[in-house]
């Protein structure tokens, strides 16, 4: 089963091979963490702060 720390809480976080793609968005159980995989082997985490997507710039 692929492992990977949480970046924020450093937590141990087991995935599923479904969650341990390039990409995949998964919520650290821990902190709560929003956390985007971006490497997959080894497999790593990084906080993805969701709220700065859906600031997109007003154009009014
Ligand atoms: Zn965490």
């Amino acid at each position: 089963m692929p492992q990977a720390t949480c970046p924020v809480c450093e937590a141990e976080l087991h995935l599923s091979k479904a969650e341990a793609l390039f990409g995949r968005r998964i919520t650290c159980p821990e902190c709560g963490s929003l956390l985007e995989v971006v490497e997959e082997d080894p497999l790593e985490l990084e906080e993805v702060f969701d709220f700065e997507e859906e600031l997109d710039e007003d154009e009014y």
